[in-house]
Formats: structure tokens, C-alpha cells, sequence
């Protein structure tokens, strides 16, 4: 099971894998010989029917994934944007849960099982409790998920995989949505490494920024539809800027937050 314990994710996507031409190093034999173990592993476990865009990825990989579990996962991490698009798409199929309002846990001890504490976190009513839709029902969308943390029955089950509770693309994605910063090569990428802001070539040191930022979110638009809030924390809502402008913009927001509470508060402005 040496083998089956590395996933696939544990290479960056720029690694090399050593050519046939050149000098064979022992890691490059090494992970050629992992390789062909994990294709013999993957091959004879794979079902019959199964995302042809997951194995060309998986096949692909400087290691390859061992299982088809870690394949679809391993599609959907290098896949992010994707993901984030497909996880907003089922949450729109599932809509807010009747009755759900977006609201903060308050005190940690007395929330409610499942709220988030601060306006930072994206709302997620499948995950509260009250709202749960039970095993076989992603906590993130809400929608029904199949084998391999898949979004569609593609194997004619006729019913969720019970042992599952969220799709491998809106882990993804709820990553995405929580640290996007860990994704800033993605998106300088995206944007043809041009700043959102001044549209100057971005440095080694931008940041990703929310256009909107997730106070203003709570504070103006919290009573906006579930799926399109989770636009805010996706990809509509994400752009990168040099650090100074970063800076500036987030300044600027620190001030205008303080005056909002000042005029809350009554405090002289
Ligand atoms: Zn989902």
C-alpha cells in the first residue's frame, strides 16, 4: 500500500519528469516505477464507466493516482475554477433550504450546530443542523452525490452513494472559497498576469483580493439569494493586485468600516 498513500496532489504541476534521453536519476526511477504500479493499481480497479477528462488527467500526472477516488480528487484540485463554477451551479439546483436566512453563530458556546461564526465564511445552510439533508447529500450544494464523490450518476445507481456527504468538486471549491489566496498562481494566471486594479504587470508579491469585500457582503447583501452569495467568495468576487494597491484598497475599506460604526455608535466622526 506504499504506493496507494501518495496522492497524486503531493507534486506541484510544474515537476519534470526526467525524459527518456536524459540521465536517469534514482528519483526519476523511482517515480517511474511508482508510476507503473499505480497505472497497474488504477486499470484494475477502475469501473467500466468512469469520466474520461478524470483518467486523461490522472494518466497525465507527474504521480499518477492509484484509485479512481483519488483521481476525481486529484482532477478537481488542479481543476479549481471549474469546480468553484460547479459547485455554485448545483447549490443554484438546490436553492436555500426553506425558511434559511444567512446568519452568524455569535457566541461559540451557544451557536447553533453548523453556523459560522464570522462573515468571512461562506454561508452554507446544508451544513447547519437544522438544514442537513443527510448522508448521499453534499453539505456544501445540497445536491445528491455518486460514486467517487461524483455529481452524477454516471453508473445508472438510481440512488446517492449513502457513505458520501459532499462531492469531490465542492471540496474544491469550499477550499477555494476559504483560503483563495492558496490559489494565486491560478488566478494571476487567469488574468494573463495583468493587476484587476491598475492592469500593470503583477509582482512576484500580489495579493488576491475580494471586489466586494466580505464585510460589505454581510452588511449590503446578505439577504441575497444562497446561490448568488456564494458568488462573492467564488470566482466573480476574486481578483489579484499588486500589494501596494492592496494596501490602499484595504485602507480605504478600514476607514470606511470605522465610519460606519461611528455612525452605529453615534461617536463623533
Ligand atoms: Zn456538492
Amino acid at each position: 500500500m506504499a504506493d496507494g498513500a501518495v496522492a497524486a496532489g503531493d507534486v506541484e504541476a510544474g515537476d519534470v519528469v526526467a525524459g527518456d534521453s536524459g540521465p536517469v536519476s534514482a528519483a526519476s526511477a523511482w517515480r517511474e516505477a511508482r508510476n507503473v504500479a499505480a497505472r497497474a493499481r488504477l486499470a484494475r480497479v477502475l469501473p467500466a464507466v468512469f469520466p474520461a477528462p478524470v483518467l486523461r488527467h490522472a494518466l497525465s500526472r507527474p504521480l499518477v493516482p492509484p484509485t479512481p477516488r483519488l483521481a476525481v480528487e486529484s482532477y478537481w484540485r488542479t481543476h479549481v475554477l471549474r469546480a468553484d463554477h460547479l459547485a455554485r451551479t448545483l447549490a443554484a439546483r438546490s436553492g436555500p433550504p426553506e425558511g434559511w436566512t444567512w446568519r452568524l453563530g455569535g457566541v461559540p458556546a451557544e451557536a447553533p450546530e453548523g453556523l459560522a461564526l464570522s462573515f468571512r465564511a461562506p454561508p452554507s445552510p446544508y451544513r447547519e443542523a437544522a438544514h442537513a439533508r443527510g448522508r448521499g447529500a453534499c453539505c456544501v450544494c445540497g445536491q445528491p452525490v455518486y460514486r467517487f464523490g461524483w455529481h452524477r450518476d454516471l453508473w445508472g445507481a438510481g440512488s446517492p452513494n449513502r457513505n458520501a456527504s459532499w462531492h469531490a468538486a465542492c471540496v474544491a471549491a469550499w477550499k477555494l472559497w476559504n483560503a483563495p489566496a492558496d490559489h494565486v498562481k491560478l488566478l494571476k494566471k487567469r488574468q494573463r498576469h495583468r493587476c484587476a486594479q491598475s492592469g500593470k504587470r503583477l509582482l512576484r508579491t500580489a495579493e488576491v483580493d475580494h471586489r466586494v469585500p466580505l464585510y460589505r457582503v454581510w452588511r449590503e447583501h446578505r439577504a441575497a439569494p444562497w446561490p448568488v452569495l456564494l458568488g462573492y467568495w467564488g470566482l466573480p468576487n476574486l481578483q489579484v493586485v499588486n500589494r501596494t494597491i492592496h494596501a490602499d484598497k484595504c485602507a480605504a475599506e478600514a476607514g470606511e468600516r470605522a465610519s460606519a460604526r461611528r455612525q452605529i455608535t453615534g461617536e463623533p466622526g
